[in-house]
């Protein structure tokens, strides 16, 4: 029996099983494909991606097989929202084209190497859980049956979900009400810069697919986008859509992939029942803009990894367990809310086929332009600015952010090496509190690493003014703050109770 049964060797189960294998838990992959899918799809890896990368020191693998591209459009926009270490604070402020196909393939040597047990051509038709653990049915593509049992399983098994639909968890949301094309292409004539335009030919971008020397081109065509998803565009369609937006076809030829996909978006109703969750694309879907499927696929992973490694290590136990694990889909279905409603309106602004509609989309990219919106948008579809619920009154605006624009001891690299799925950061400012907060963690030391007055840190961004220790979670967010503010007489009561709620009981 395994501790977790991973349903889906797509990104998201990839990196969930990684996670859960670096903690030493037994993780088993049901995969129905034998063979590994070649498609570009998530071709667009956001920044906040490649910052959770590095927090498992395995993002330069990625950095080496893809292309940098330092801004990201919004809605088409040809205001591109800009990125730099200033704005995203972090390691990598840019995001990188890199083939879907090379990013499964790169996490898929990453799970052999360390020890992940891999069934494919394993679809999964059976599903049954009791109070102890869980048991799977699968079926090969001879039709032989096989049944596999764990003590948990999560269905990373994409849009159209069976663990989702076994478990009984509802997606409810808005179906397709158009379509967008997407041509990989060799072009003869590159464009010197990625392009996103928004003219009355519908939306349109060009960029390097950082897969060889192919471009990815993509985009709303106002004319053919009722057509379904089954009506996949010829290289002559993608020419004419190309040269309607832009009044040239860039030499485009030699297509290795095209496709047609929809604005049909849903949202799990829960990302859990029970002993079995979904994530990643199983519990959400929405519109390809921005770059923002993997990402947030990742997220997902890496918020339920920590809480799973806690249960099942018993270091959390009874209510907290349960609270713990119920937080995974009451923190994730929020921060997707935001999500989908950016998407959503990013579609909005790809369709203008009216007055009002094209004087609306002239007036966010207008308000794009400025400095501070460019700066708040980027950070949200980028990743690095979920919205995170509310769980108790007077909670701190940053609990639940994730932890960027902090170094210690020069960069980056010494909290990335600290990070892991079973450990917490302490990083205190003040060495007035530092020595009360190392006495009254001691009972956690196993689970913590301590950055305090010697290790030069440096937090530089206004959002950390008066807050003098930040106690960081194994997904890089914040889980408690001490504030010059606070009351003296809580400072160790409320980080016990912190650490004894997310960490390990005592
Ligand atoms: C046209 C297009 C363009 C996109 N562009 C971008 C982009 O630029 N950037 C970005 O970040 N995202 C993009 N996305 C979204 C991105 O591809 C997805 O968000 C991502 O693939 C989700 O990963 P996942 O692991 O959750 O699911 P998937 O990648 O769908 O993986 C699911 C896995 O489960 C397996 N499976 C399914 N059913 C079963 C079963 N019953 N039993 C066993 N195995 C099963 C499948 O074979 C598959 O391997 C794009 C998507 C499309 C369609």
């Amino acid at each position: 029996m395994s501790d977790v049964l991973i349903v889906g060797a797509g990104p998201t189960g990839l990196w969930l099983a990684l996670e859960l294998r670096s903690a030493g838990l037994e993780v088993t992959v049901i995969e129905k494909n034998v063979t590994r899918d070649i498609r570009s799809r998530g071709a667009a890896m956001a920044a906040g991606s490649l910052e959770t990368l590095a927090t498992r020191g395995v993002d330069q693998r990625f950095i080496d097989a893809g292309k940098p591209i330092h801004s990201v459009h919004f809605g088409a926009s040809s205001t591109r929202l800009q990125m730099s270490r200033d704005v995203l604070g972090t390691k990598h402020p840019h995001s990188l084209m890199i083939s879907q196909a090379v990013t499964e393939q790169i996490l898929a040597d990453l799970c052999e190497n360390n020890g992940i047990k891999f069934f494919y051509g394993h679809t999964a038709v059976g599903l049954a859980q009791d109070a102890h653990g869980v048991m799977l049915e699968t079926e090969s593509n001879g039709g032989a049956k096989s049944n596999f049992t764990a003590a948990y399983l999560v269905g990373c098994d994409g849009t159209r979900s069976t663990i989702r639909k076994l478990a009984g968890i509802d997606f409810p949301g808005t179906e397709a009400t158009f379509s967008g094309w997407l041509a990989d292409v060799l072009v003869t004539d590159p464009p010197p810069a990625p392009i996103s335009t928004n003219n009355k030919s519908g939306s349109f971008l060009i960029q390097p697919l950082g897969y060889k020397d192919y471009y990815r081109v993509t985009g709303v065509h106002l004319k053919t986008r009722h057509l379904p998803t089954s009506v996949v565009p010829t290289l002559e369609d993608a020419k004419s859509f190309t040269i309607e937006a832009t009044g040239k076809d860039f030499g485009m030829h030699s297509p290795l992939w095209v496709s047609r996909f929809s604005n049909a978006t849903r949202l799990a109703e829960n990302f859990r029942s029970g002993r079995v969750f979904v994530a990643g694309d199983a519990s959400h879907q929405f519109f390809p803009a921005g770059g923002q499927g993997i990402t947030t696929g990742l997220q997902d992973a890496l918020n339920l990894a920590w809480k799973l490694t806690a249960v099942i290590q018993g270091r959390v136990t009874g209510a907290n367990a349960e609270n713990l694990l119920g937080s995974y889909s009451s923190e994730r279905r929020c921060a997707l809310q935001g999500i989908l409603a950016n998407t959503l309106a990013q579609t909005a602004l790809f369709i203008r086929d009216g007055p009002p509609e094209i004087a609306l989309a002239e007036v966010v990219y207008e308000l794009l332009a400025h400095p501070d919106l460019n700066k708040m948008w980027v950070r949200r579809i980028t990743g690095f600015d979920d919205r995170f619920p509310v769980e108790y009154e007077g909670q701190d605006p940053l609990v639940g952010k994730r932890v960027t624009h902090l170094e210690v001891q020069g960069g980056f690299e010494a909290l990335h090496t600290a990070m892991a799925v079973d450990k917490f950061l302490l990083v205190v400012r003040d060495e007035k509190i530092e020595a009360v907060l190392r006495k009254c963690t001691e009972p956690w030391a196993s689970h913590l690493k301590y950055f305090g007055q010697d290790d030069n840190i440096n937090p530089f961004s206004p959002q950390w003014d008066g807050v003098n220790a930040i106690l960081v979670r194994p997904d890089a967010r914040v889980a408690w703050i001490w504030r010059v503010s606070s009351s003296p007489e809580q400072l160790e009561s409320s980080v016990v109770k912190t650490l004894g709620k997310l960490c390990k009981e005592t």
